[in-house]
Formats: C-alpha cells, sequence, structure tokens
C-alpha cells in the first residue's frame, strides 16, 4: 500500500467514511475559496473533524506522513488563504458549529471554530448582547476563519476587530500539541500575548478548537443617516472631520459612483447614480448621545456639500446596510473576474488615497470600484476583469502593486482586515522590511519546523527543519 493509501485509511479510522471526503469532484470544491485569479490545486482528501482529540489525531498523522494541512473555514477569505497549493489535506470546521457556552455573568462566549459569526450574534441578541465584528460575510464565515483573519466590519471604526475580542485560545499545533492560552478574565497580562499572535495568523501556526470571545451590550438607540456628495473631495474631507469633531461613528462607509451605479442597478436599494461619492453613516449609542452626535455629523457633512437622508425607521435602515454589503456581489457581476483589494492607510490619507486610486485606474485603463470602511481607513478597491484575457491581467497586476505602494508609502498597511494569504504575500517585505518577516519567519519555524500548516502562505516559503 502507498504511504498516501495508507494515510486515508488511517483518517478514515478517525472520522468514518462519511467525514472524509475522497472523490475528486467533491475535492474540487474545496480547492477555491473567494480570492480571484489565484493558482488552484486539488487537496489529497477532506477532513471533517468534530472534535479537539479528532483534530489531535489528524496533526499526528500529518506530521507522521509529513503532509501539508490546510485549515479552511468558510472559505470566504478574499486572499487565496485556504487554496492548497500542493498535496496535502484540507480540515474543514463546519461539523465543529457548537456554542460551548454563554457566560452572561462575564459576558464571554466559548465556541467552537466552526461557528458561524452571524449564529452567535442570534444567540447573544436575547440577552442585549453583541459580538461586534460584524465582516460583509457575517452570514456565512466561521469564528475560526474570522479570528484567523482578524475580520473586521461596518462597526470597525468604533468597535475594532475580531483581535480586539478574542480573549481566550485553545489550539493545536502542527504535532498535535494542545495548549491554552488567554481566558475570561479583563486583566490578563501573564507571558507572552499568544492570544493577539494567533488573531490573524491565518492557519499558519496552529489550529483554533476552542474561542472565548468578548461581548459588550447592545446600544439603546442608533441612527443611520445617508450622505450625498457631488463632489468626492468633499465625502473624502468629511470623513477627517468628523473625527476631528471627536464623533466616532459605529459606521461610516464610503462608495464611489461606480460602486453606487453598480449597487442600484443590482438591488435598487434607491442610491442617488449621479452623486460622485455617498457615505453611509451610523452613530449609536444612550439616545441623548446619539442625538448629539447625529446632529454634529449632519452638520460636517452639511459644511461639505453633503445633502444628508436619515433614515426613518429600521426598514430604511436596514435598506442602507443592504446596499452597502451589496458592494461586492454587484461589482461582481460586472465582468467575469473580480479582484478585490484592502488597501488602509491612516485616516487623515484618505483623501490622498481615493486620488491614487482614480490616476492608477487611468493609468491602467481599468474599472476600479472603490468602497469601504472610509472611517477607519480601509479601502477596497475592486478590479473588474476577465482573468483569461492575459494582457488585462498584467495591466491588473501592475495596478495592484501601484496600489499597495502608495498604501505603504502613505504610512498604510497592506491589508486593514482581509488578510495576506498568497494574495499578498510577495508585498509582505515593503510593509514589514527583510528583519520584520524574519522574526515572523522564525516564530513560524519555531512552532512549525516542518512547515506542514498552511504552506507558503503569509510569510511564504519557510525551509523545514527536521
Ligand atoms: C462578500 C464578502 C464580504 C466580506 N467582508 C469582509 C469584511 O467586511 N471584513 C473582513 O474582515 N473580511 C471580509 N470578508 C473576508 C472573509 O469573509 C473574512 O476574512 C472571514 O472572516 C473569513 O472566514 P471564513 O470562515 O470564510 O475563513 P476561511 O476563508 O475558510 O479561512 C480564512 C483563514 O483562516 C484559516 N482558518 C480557518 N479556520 C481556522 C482554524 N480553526 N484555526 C486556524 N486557522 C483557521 C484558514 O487557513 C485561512 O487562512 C468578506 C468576504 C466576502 C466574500
Amino acid at each position: 500500500m502507498t504511504a498516501q493509501k495508507e494515510l486515508l485509511k488511517k483518517l478514515e479510522g478517525i472520522l468514518g467514511r462519511e467525514r472524509l471526503i475522497t472523490e475528486a469532484e467533491d475535492r474540487w470544491c474545496y480547492a477555491f475559496d473567494a480570492a480571484a485569479a489565484q493558482a488552484k490545486h486539488l487537496p489529497l482528501a477532506v477532513a471533517l473533524p468534530r472534535s479537539t482529540e479528532e483534530v489531535v489525531a489528524i496533526m499526528r498523522l500529518a506530521t507522521e506522513y509529513r503532509v501539508p494541512v490546510y485549515p479552511r473555514g468558510a472559505g470566504t477569505n478574499l486572499s487565496g488563504g485556504v487554496i492548497p497549493r500542493e498535496d496535502g489535506l484540507v480540515v474543514s470546521f463546519t461539523e465543529m458549529n457548537k456554542i460551548l457556552e454563554l457566560d452572561i455573568e462575564n459576558l464571554t462566549a466559548t465556541v467552537q471554530p466552526g461557528v458561524v459569526v452571524q449564529d452567535l450574534n442570534d444567540a447573544v441578541a436575547p440577552h442585549g448582547l453583541i459580538y461586534p465584528p460584524d465582516p460583509g460575510s457575517v452570514t456565512t464565515a466561521t469564528m475560526g476563519g474570522s479570528v484567523a483573519e482578524s475580520s473586521g466590519g461596518l462597526r470597525g471604526l468604533k468597535y475594532g476587530v475580531t483581535k480586539d475580542y478574542v480573549m481566550g485560545l485553545e489550539v493545536v499545533l502542527a504535532d498535535g500539541t494542545v495548549f491554552h492560552c488567554g481566558g475570561k478574565t479583563v486583566k490578563n497580562v501573564s507571558g507572552y500575548d499568544l492570544v493577539k499572535l494567533f488573531c490573524g495568523s491565518e492557519g499558519t501556526l496552529g489550529i483554533m478548537t476552542a474561542i472565548t470571545v468578548r461581548l459588550i451590550p447592545a446600544p439603546e438607540a442608533r441612527r443611520s443617516m445617508l450622505a450625498v456628495f457631488d463632489r468626492m473631495e468633499g465625502a473624502a474631507r468629511t470623513i477627517t472631520e468628523i473625527i476631528a469633531n471627536k464623533v466616532i461613528p459605529a459606521t461610516m462607509e464610503i462608495m464611489d459612483n461606480v460602486t453606487i451605479r453598480t449597487v442600484e442597478a443590482y438591488c435598487h436599494a434607491g442610491l442617488p447614480v449621479e452623486a460622485a461619492a455617498v457615505l453611509l453613516l451610523e452613530v449609536d449609542g444612550i439616545p441623548e448621545v446619539v442625538a448629539k452626535e447625529a446632529a454634529i455629523v449632519e452638520r460636517v457633512c452639511r459644511e461639505n456639500g453633503g445633502q444628508v437622508q436619515v433614515a426613518r425607521d429600521d426598514a430604511e435602515r436596514e435598506n442602507l446596510w443592504t446596499a452597502r454589503r451589496a458592494a461586492l456581489p454587484a461589482c461582481a457581476r460586472l465582468r467575469p473576474t473580480t479582484v478585490l483589494e484592502d488597501a488602509t492607510v491612516p485616516r487623515s490619507q484618505i483623501p490622498a488615497m481615493l486620488l491614487a486610486l482614480e490616476k492608477i485606474a487611468q493609468k491602467y485603463n481599468l474599472t476600479i470600484a472603490t468602497y469601504g470602511h472610509a472611517g477607519d481607513g480601509n479601502l477596497h478597491p475592486t478590479i473588474t476583469c476577465d482573468e483569461r484575457d492575459g494582457e488585462e491581467m498584467q495591466r491588473v497586476h501592475s495596478a495592484v502593486d501601484e496600489i499597495f505602494r502608495t498604501a505603504v508609502e502613505l504610512g498604510g498597511t497592506l491589508s486593514g482586515e482581509h488578510g495576506i494569504g498568497i494574495a499578498k504575500q510577495k508585498y509582505m517585505e515593503l510593509e514589514f522590511g527583510a528583519n520584520g518577516l524574519d522574526v515572523m519567519r522564525r516564530i513560524k519555524q519555531a512552532l512549525d519546523p516542518l512547515g506542514l500548516l498552511n504552506p507558503g502562505k503569509l510569510v511564504g516559503p519557510v525551509p523545514a527543519k527536521e
């Protein structure tokens, strides 16, 4: 029997026939994620564990047979983070989807990695609580994938991203070692901050099998507004001036004209198709504060040439957020391929970045729809193209290179929330320098000396230490 057949037989012994996927047509479904224009590779098999013990057994076998492992949540990441690059096992967490504990006294929840983010929010809502990180993919993305990407979302400006809410983890290392870090204490400064190390580690350091997160009281009141601008500069100035007026909205999203028209054609939300840009804003908190902050926001918008419409009820509010969440699916209908980027700059550099994006679109003769979490400097320039057209893809790659060079030159980062994966791996040295990247590779080598966990992603190829 070949080593590969032997490995599959042993895996079947652990998981049973029904939780080990081996048919080629089924395995192809796990060769993809939501990232465009990335090379695909068929995994050897897909394992669907239900417990930490099963994950440990899988990792021991992977170590024994020197087989790469690709952890996978819902596969919604936009950086090629779960795409196998060589023969290996995909470990999917969709079967580890239990909420293990809601601790209302300590305001924490402990979940298995396959819990869908929205399901956690639905479970805590009756207690008057929320779990704030809300990626646009909230109804599909899993907690494991979300922690591994440290995902953010529409509420990131005021509430931060996933790593701000993770308090404790159970982790299985590449050799099957299990360890716990963090916990439920509000204060915890013992030792190295391993919890933070694993947030955003993109499945390259260990597998998270249980996650404890902080919950917060749901805001008592909120007000949503749509501000319409006939000049992009007005919208860009408004973003920085609202913050300068000491108001931190829960949400401050921007959509440019290309996005507005595309979204309107897709979901008929009543967006103004002639506008150069719109801002979608929401303030929340106790009613008195909401009233005061909303008045400031409206004033600043008007001073910068914006016309403000306030959502009158929940239906109008939901309509606004549905329109914003439709940005990516709407753009995806324009052309066969959608390259969505995640350039993030300090807030004060948003006007410069928006201008640069316009110039880059012209220079490379591309359609770039720009929208994103403007309040936290996190823009999602989205290029619609066709990956079968080699010449066009050359221009796309050159434009993307220039987008990231510009973002880093403006004091920004390669990723505000989507992670690095394989798509942005080549730019890592640009942001961290050779020494910074070397430190990360040393951490990777220390925890995964054989280089079995999600190889090639985030830190790129790292030689195995036998
Ligand atoms: C329409 C759309 C909108 C989006 N909007 C946002 C947004 O607003 N903000 C945002 O931040 N992102 C957004 N994303 C990106 C993506 O949805 C998030 O990063 C999401 O949190 C990924 O979760 P997932 O379960 O799909 O993870 P996957 O894509 O399956 O995996 C992501 C990474 O996590 C690793 N991983 C998965 N499970 C584990 C585990 N248990 N242990 C260790 N590593 C693991 C994988 O190896 C991979 O590196 C969006 C994506 C789409 C398609």
